[in-house]
C-alpha cells in the first residue's frame, strides 16, 4: 500500500496527525530532499527505509513501491498533494502495477505563506477569489492561463515554482493590468525557522528578489489583500482591476482587424500595415484568437466588418467599463463609425469621431454612429470628462447613479480645490472650493445632494526629494511608503519626481523614480532659492547645496513650471497660474519629502 501523505509546509507541527501515525508505521519513505524538512523524517520508525527522490526517476520510484509490498511506503510530498505535486504520473504507474494507494492531504504553503502574515486572500471590499498559479518552467502553463491573462482579473493571486523568474513575473502582471504599486509579497521558507517574509510592490518585485538573494521554495503573493482593512489601501490604487484605461486612445494602441478584403482595405488605409485579416480558414488567424489576444492589451479594438460578428467576439471578455477597451466598429464600407463599448472612460466616443473624421478626409462618406444619451443632448458625462483629464475614478460603481441625474438634467456639483474647465454642455455644473485638508488632491463630482457622488483623483501632483549622496532605493521607497501612507496620499496621483541637479547622478533615486515610472525634473541650486514663498528652510540644508530646502522648492517649482507650459500653449501668459505645497518637508532615514499640486489642471 502506498501513501500519498502531504508533508505541510516545513513546520514539523504542521502536517495532519494522520500523517505522522503513517511515518510512525512506515516500512519505507520516499521524499523529495530538497524540499521536505527533513526534521520529519524523526517520526519514522528505527530502521524504515528513507530515500530521498531527488535523483530518482518516476519508474524507479514505483520499482521501490513494489519492492515493498505489502508492507507500508509514503510518499511524502510537500504542502498538500493536491498542488504541483506530479501525484497523477504516480497514480498512474501504481494503477498499472495493481497496487494500491491512499493520499492524505496536508497544509499547503499558499496557507502557510497566510499564515505568516496574518492576513486573508479573500478581504472583503478587495477581493474575493484567490488565483493559484504559475510561470511555465519544465511543465508549460496554458495559453489561456497566462499570467498576462489570469491579472486581468486583478483578484488575489498567489505564484508557485516562479520565484526564479520575477523579472518575466513582474512585466507580465503589469502587462496584464496590475499597477506597479500594486502591493506584492515574496515569503520564502513559509512555516521554516528561517522563514522570510518580503514586502514589495509588483514593480519592485525583480529587485527585492534579487536583493534578498531569493530564486527557489518561495511564493509570490500578489494583491490589494495584503494592505489590509480600511481606507490605507486606497492609498495606492483604489480602483485596481486591470490598468485604467485612458480617456484618449493612443494611435499605437489600437488593434485593427478586418473580417472581409474590402474592409481589409480599409484597415489598411486606417492603419498601414497594422490590420489583420480575419479569416476562418485553417491557416488564417481566427477572430477568437485575435480578440482574446488584444482584449487585455490595446487600449482600443476597432473592427471592420458587422457589429454582430464583432458583438459575438468580444461577449466572453468584457469585464467592467472602467477596464474594458474601446470598442468601434466601421462597416466595410466606411459609412458607420460605432462605438460600441467603453464609450467614455474608455475613450470609444471620442476615438469613434476621430475615425470618422480620417475617413473622410479619405474620400469616405463617413458618419459616427453615437448612441449614448449624455452625449447626443450635450450633457455632461462625468466619466468621459475624468478620463479625458487622466484622472482616476476610485468609486465606478457610481458612475451610472451619477449619469442617471444628469440625465434627468439636475443640476451637479464639482468641489475641488483646482481650477477645472469643463466642456461647454447643458447641465449646469456648480463649483465648489475649500475641501478640507486631506481631500485636497481629490475632485468630488455630486449629483442628487444626499450622496457623496465620484471620487476623481487627478494625476497632477509633484514629489519633491532631497536626500543625502548614496541613499539607496530601497531607503527611499520606505521613506516614500511612510510619507505617503502619514499624508493619506493617493500616489496615483504623483506625476513626476523633482530635486536639485547635484543629485542627477544619485543611483539609488534614478532607481526609484524608475520603478514607479515616473521622469525626473532637476532644478539648480539658483533657480530653487530663486523661487519666493514659505519653505522649511534650513541654514545647514543651504551651505550643503546652495539652496535653503530641496524637496519643497523642487516639487513646488516643478508644478508652477508645468502651469506656466500650459498657458503658453492656450491663452499666453497667465501670472496666477502656479501651485501649492499640500504636504511639507517630512524627513527620514536621509530622504526628505514634499508634495506639490498645481492651482489648475
Ligand atoms: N505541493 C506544494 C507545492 C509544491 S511545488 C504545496 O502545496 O505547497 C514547489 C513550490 O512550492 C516551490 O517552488 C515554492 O514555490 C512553493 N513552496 C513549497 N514550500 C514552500 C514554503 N515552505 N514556503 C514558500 N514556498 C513554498
Amino acid at each position: 500500500m502506498v501513501y500519498f501523505v502531504g508533508a505541510g509546509p516545513g513546520d514539523t507541527e504542521l502536517i495532519t496527525l494522520k500523517g505522522v501515525k503513517l511515518l510512525k508505521e512506515a516500512d519505507t519513505v520516499i521524499y523529495a530532499g530538497s524540499l521536505i524538512n527533513h526534521e520529519l523524517l524523526h517520526y519514522c520508525r528505527e530502521g524504515a527505509r528513507l530515500i530521498d527522490s531527488a535523483h530518482l526517476s518516476m519508474e524507479e520510484i514505483i520499482d521501490i513501491c513494489k519492492e515493498t509490498e505489502p508492507g507500508i511506503t509514503v510518499r511524502l510530498q510537500t504542502g498538500d498533494t493536491a498542488l504541483y505535486s506530479a501525484i497523477s504520473e504516480q497514480t498512474a504507474l501504481l494503477d498499472k502495477e495493481n497496487i494500491s494507494y491512499e493520499t492524505v492531504p496536508g497544509v499547503s504553503s499558499f496557507l502557510a505563506a497566510a499564515a505568516a502574515l496574518d492576513i486573508e486572500y479573500t478581504l472583503p471590499g478587495k477581493s474575493q477569489s484567490l488565483i493559484i498559479s504559475r510561470i511555465e518552467g519544465r511543465t508549460p502553463v496554458p495559453e489561456r492561463e497566462d499570467i498576462r491573462v489570469l491579472a486581468s482579473h486583478g483578484s488575489s493571486m498567489v505564484l508557485f515554482l516562479s520565484a526564479g523568474h520575477t523579472r518575466e513575473v513582474r512585466d507580465r502582471l503589469i502587462e496584464g493590468g496590475y499597477s506597479e504599486d500594486t502591493p506584492a509579497c515574496i515569503v520564502y521558507h513559509a512555516s521554516w525557522p528561517d522563514e522570510k517574509v518580503i514586502h514589495c510592490r509588483v514593480g519592485s518585485l525583480h529587485s527585492s528578489a534579487k536583493e534578498n538573494g531569493i530564486t527557489k521554495t518561495a511564493l509570490l503573493l500578489i494583491g490589494d489583500f495584503l494592505e489590509g482593512e480600511g481606507d490605507k489601501s486606497l492609498l495606492y490604487d483604489a480602483s485596481f482591476t486591470t490598468g485604467y484605461r485612458q480617456g484618449s486612445v493612443k494611435r499605437e494602441t489600437v488593434a485593427c482587424c478586418a473580417f472581409t478584403d474590402r474592409g481589409y482595405e480599409l484597415g489598411n488605409s486606417l492603419y498601414p500595415g497594422a490590420c489583420s485579416r480575419i479569416s476562418r480558414r485553417d491557416n488564417g488567424i481566427s477572430l477568437d484568437e485575435w480578440t482574446r489576444e488584444h482584449f487585455y492589451e490595446a487600449g482600443a479594438l476597432v473592427f471592420i466588418g458587422a457589429v454582430q460578428i464583432a458583438v459575438r467576439a468580444i461577449a466572453p471578455y468584457i469585464q467592467t467599463k472602467i477596464t474594458d477597451p474601446a470598442v468601434v466598429v466601421i462597416d466595410e464600407s466606411g459609412q458607420y463609425v460605432i462605438p460600441i463599448l467603453s464609450g467614455h472612460v474608455g475613450g470609444g466616443g471620442r476615438l469613434a469621431l476621430e475615425l470618422e473624421e480620417r475617413l473622410k478626409d479619405l474620400g469616405y462618406n463617413a458618419s459616427s454612429v453615437i448612441t449614448t444619451a449624455s452625449d447626443n443632448r450635450q450633457l455632461f458625462a462625468a466619466d468621459s470628462w475624468a478620463a479625458s483629464m487622466g484622472m482616476k475614478i476610485l468609486n465606478p460603481e457610481d458612475i451610472v447613479r451619477l449619469q442617471s441625474d444628469i440625465l434627468k438634467g439636475k443640476e451637479i456639483r464639482v468641489g475641488s480645490d483646482f481650477e477645472l474647465t469643463f466642456p461647454s454642455g447643458k447641465t449646469e455644473i456648480i463649483c465648489e472650493r475649500g475641501y478640507a485638508k486631506g481631500q485636497d488632491m481629490q475632485v468630488r463630482v455630486t449629483g442628487s445632494g444626499d450622496r457623496d457622488g465620484l471620487i476623481v483623483i487627478p494625476r497632477a501632483a509633484t514629489l519633491g526629494i532631497g536626500l543625502k549622496r548614496g541613499t539607496s532605493c530601497r531607503q527611499i521607497r520606505e521613506a516614500f511608503e511612510a510619507f505617503i501612507n502619514e499624508n493619506g496620499i493617493y500616489s496615483y496621483a504623483i506625476n513626476s519626481i523633482a530635486s536639485i541637479d547635484i543629485k542627477k547622478d544619485e543611483e539609488g533615486l534614478i532607481e526609484f523614480a524608475g520603478e514607479l515610472g515616473l521622469k525626473i525634473e532637476f532644478y539648480s541650486a539658483g533657480e530653487l532659492d530663486a523661487l519666493s514663498g514659505d519653505f522649511t528652510d534650513s541654514d545647514f540644508v543651504r551651505k550643503v547645496t546652495g539652496t535653503g530646502n530641496v524637496c519643497e522648492r523642487a516639487a513646488l517649482m516643478s508644478v508652477i513650471r508645468h502651469a506656466g507650459d500650459q498657458d503658453a500653449d492656450t491663452d499666453g501668459h497667465d501670472e496666477s497660474a502656479g501651485g501649492r505645497i499640500i504636504c511639507r518637508k517630512y524627513a527620514r532615514d536621509g530622504v526628505t519629502l514634499a508634495l506639490a499640486i498645481p492651482q489648475k489642471l
